[in-house]
């Protein structure tokens, strides 16, 4: 007989459940398998304790926004079997300090942050997966306050940026991320993201994953081919405050 889960425990696992079915009706919609699309259950602002209940829920790919918060939580987490995704902008002297505790970083945008990477992760002796980050902003100019702007290279600059990844020692090139813009539906901004993953994908065949999609837009995410979904708020409940 199982004990009686903690309120916590039982409200993250209908939680999951829910997102589960969301991810399962997504992808007969679109045709697709729902083994294909991973969930990093992001956990942001959340404490440790929430990271250990959704490991002993079942799940392993776990995302974290900000260096020092990852890494406190990667530390108190080590003796758990976590893939830790880092999902957030990245300035070049955190580099060496995200080495350390990722498997993926999903915000690689330009070729100095994968010089920085690739010699971060050389010093800490890992690997590290690189997916890279597209903008999707339709007019960068007009997005640099700190609302808007949410990372991510010039479509046009993709493939530079890919191809400086694919040329690094440390580094694995596996695919593209990008965030929606506040100002577009998510469906037209994710159709424009399937388009320049494909063109990715024809130079770059090791590129295959697509990172898209957050609580609020996975379906459309889905529907254009993401292959991992990064949802916090739909798992561990609205957060106090937005990062
Ligand atoms: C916080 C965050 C998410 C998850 O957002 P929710 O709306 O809580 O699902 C996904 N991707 C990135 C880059 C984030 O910063």
């Amino acid at each position: 007989m199982t004990a009686i889960p903690e309120p916590r425990t039982a409200e993250l696992a209908q939680h999951l459940e829910a997102l589960d079915e969301r991810i399962e009706r997504a992808c007969l919609a679109a045709g697709r398998q729902s083994g294909d699309v991973t969930t990093i259950v992001v956990t942001k602002t959340w404490p440790v304790s929430d990271a250990r209940r959704l490991v002993d829920l079942g799940v392993h790919e776990l995302g974290e926004n900000r260096d020092q918060d990852a890494r406190a939580k990667a530390e108190a987490c080590s003796d758990l079997p976590i893939t830790w995704h880092f999902i957030g902008q990245l300035q070049r002297n955190k580099a060496n300090s995200v080495a350390r505790y990722a498997d993926y970083v999903h915000s690689v945008d330009r070729i100095p942050l994968v010089k920085a990477l690739d010699s971060a992760a050389e010093r800490a002796q890992r690997r590290l997966g690189c997916f890279v980050q597209v903008s999707l902003d339709r007019d960068p100019a007009g997005h640099e306050g700190p609302v808007g702007h949410r990372g991510g290279a010039q479509p046009e600059s993709v493939a530079d940026v890919c191809q400086s990844v694919a040329d690094s020692d440390q580094l694995d090139l596996v695919g593209l991320m990008a965030v929606a813009p506040l100002d577009e539906a998510a469906e037209d901004a994710f159709t424009r993201l399937a388009d320049i993953h494909q063109s990715v994908i024809r130079d770059f065949p090791e590129a295959a994953w697509l990172s898209a999609g957050m609580s609020s837009d996975l379906e459309s995410a889905i529907a254009n081919g993401a292959t991992h979904v990064r949802v916090g708020s739909a798992v561990l409940g609205e957060r106090e405050y937005v990062r």
